[in-house]
């Protein structure tokens, strides 16, 4: 009998819709403290519990807790293996550790604090000390993630940048490599754009981003992964697409943006805005590194515009 999942929310699902509540994880072997610790936190946090270390590391991994509340004197695994396990899976690292124990000498403190806990509470402990403790700290959490999440987004048209991209294609070309997968990479840019800047200023070619992105994104399927590369180049990753899947894709797109009919009086190839594609499908090998599918991808994308753009050129390499 190690741990069950509270829900807390049943009382209040008005708020828990606008924001999900954050996760404690409370340890404890003794039943008395997480009773009170469930009744101090539990109205604000939703809350998961473990009584002993085996469990803990099983239920944190399942439900990403934003914040663990750690005993230390537990049978089998105690409070400070349960740290160090904690501190070496690589999603869980992130995640403020508090220990909370009877263990109240300063040496055991500085072992705890060393571990990589973010702060020691010892027992007996004043109930307004943990709440405000707790607080503090996921707020910081909070702060942090936010934090994560905007360097991973372009800050102008709010889809993944070039940083989320380049960790997205090591992902998946290392996923692809293993099970000898095809994978598909287009490349995308704006036809133009420098007279389109030239006649509507930036801030109109800064809308025009935007409404490509948006199309991009509209044109994609759920298993897709679409960026900003930068300036006006954006890149999809296709993981579930063969060669005649990545031109079909390519061509909604492309169909996409045109249909859009943003006005573009200085293009010589159409009176709206439109886009030039290369597209490259293939099986990773150990042969090649990733950047070989964004160099193949940019050539491609250059014989489109070398051939009139607005339209698609593919390579295929099975
Ligand atoms: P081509 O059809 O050959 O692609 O011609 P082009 O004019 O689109 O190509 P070029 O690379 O010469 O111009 C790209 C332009 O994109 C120039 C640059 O000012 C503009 N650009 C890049 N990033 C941004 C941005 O964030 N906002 C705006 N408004 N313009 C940008
Ligand atoms: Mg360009
Ligand atoms: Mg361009």
């Amino acid at each position: 009998m190690g741990s069950r999942h509270l829900d807390v929310c049943k009382l209040d699902q008005g708020a828990t819709m606008i924001e999900q509540k954050q996760i404690i994880m409370i340890v404890d072997d003794a039943l008395i403290n997480l009773q009170i610790l469930i009744e101090v936190l539990g109205d604000e946090y939703e809350i998961v519990f473990a009584t002993n270390g085996k469990d803990a590391l099983a239920i944190a991994e399942n439900n990403h807790p934003d914040l663990i509340l750690l005993d230390i004197q537990m049978p089998d695994m105690n409070g400070y293996e349960v740290c160090k396990a904690i501190k070496s899976i690589s999603c869980l690292q992130g995640v403020p550790v508090i220990f909370l124990t009877a263990m109240s000498q300063q040496e055991d403190e500085v072992v705890g604090l060393k571990l990589g806990a973010v702060d020691y509470i010892t027992k007996p402990f004043n109930t307004d000390v943990v709440r405000l403790r707790v607080k503090n700290h996921l707020e910081l959490k909070h702060f942090r993630d936010n934090q994560a999440r905007l360097a991973l987004l372009d800050g102008l048209t709010g889809i993944p940048n070039r940083r989320a991209f380049d960790e997205q294609l090591h992902r998946e070309w290392s996923r692809a490599l293993r099970s000898q997968a095809l994978l598909s990479l287009i490349m995308i840019d704006i036809d133009h754009f420098k007279s389109y800047n030239d006649t509507y200023g930036h801030l109109g070619g800064d809308d025009c981003l935007k409404q490509v992105a948006a199309a991009l994104l509209a044109s994609m399927r759920a298993s897709d992964f679409a960026a900003r590369f930068g300036g006006e180049e954006f890149v999809c990753i296709l993981n579930e697409s063969d060669a005649t899947g990545a031109l079909i894709t390519a061509g909604r797109i492309r169909t996409k943006v045109e249909s859009l009919f943003i006005p573009h009086i200085a293009s010589p190839v159409s009176p709206y805005v439109t886009i030039s594609l290369g597209t490259v499908t293939l099986i990773p090998s150990e042969d090649v590194a990733s950047d070989y599918l964004i160099k193949m991808a940019d050539q491609m994308l250059y014989m489109a515009k070398d051939k009139g753009r607005n339209r698609t050129e593919q390579w295929i390499m099975i």
